[in-house]
């Protein structure tokens, strides 16, 4: 895998996240509406990644009433999940924080912000592998699904609602 990962990938990868991290998506139920139960952020942070992986070419389907979605690759029978997601837990009020937890500032070894290691890096960085994979035209033999969850967090709504609504 690493051999497929260029320079370009960690860079676009490293901008990615960072952007996906400026979203502070944390559950805020007091603005919910039809069609982003979990608050306005949650639901720009879902329609911010779908839009990504659009871009990357992965075709990408949106729960119409915004408890989760999902980004797909390759072709054949059997379905192979990636589980993601893109919420987070508060960080406004904390004590502890050096830098602004929805600002990233990337040091050289570490990218310091709200949700890097839980889990919007993970997602980012299985992503552009998806990619790298892509770009080095390898074909693949099932279909590889990103599953985008932004309830995580709290009461795991959007993977419930997932599960009850597609392929597993
Ligand atoms: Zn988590």
């Amino acid at each position: 895998m690493m051999a497929f990962i260029t320079k370009t990938h960690q860079e676009e990868a490293l901008a990615a996240l960072q952007d996906l991290v400026a979203i502070p998506s944390v559950l805020d139920e007091s603005q919910a509406k039809p069609g982003q139960p979990f608050g306005p952020e949650c639901l720009r942070a879902l329609e911010h990644t779908l839009a990504l992986c659009e871009s990357l070419g992965l075709r990408t389907f949106k729960d119409p009433e915004g408890y989760y979605g999902y980004a797909e690759v390759g072709q054949g029978e059997e379905l192979f999940g990636i589980l993601c997601h893109l919420d987070v837990v508060p960080a406004v009020g904390q004590t502890g924080w050096k830098t602004e937890p929805f600002t990233p500032v990337v040091t050289d070894e570490t990218i310091i912000g709200r949700g890097t290691q839980d889990d919007k890096g993970p997602t980012i960085a299985a992503l552009y592998g998806v990619k790298a994979l892509l770009d080095a035209k390898v074909t693949f033999n099932q279909r590889v699904r990103f599953i985008f969850g932004t309830d995580e967090e709290n009461l795991w709504r959007c993977i419930n609602r997932y599960n009850e609504k597609e392929e597993m």
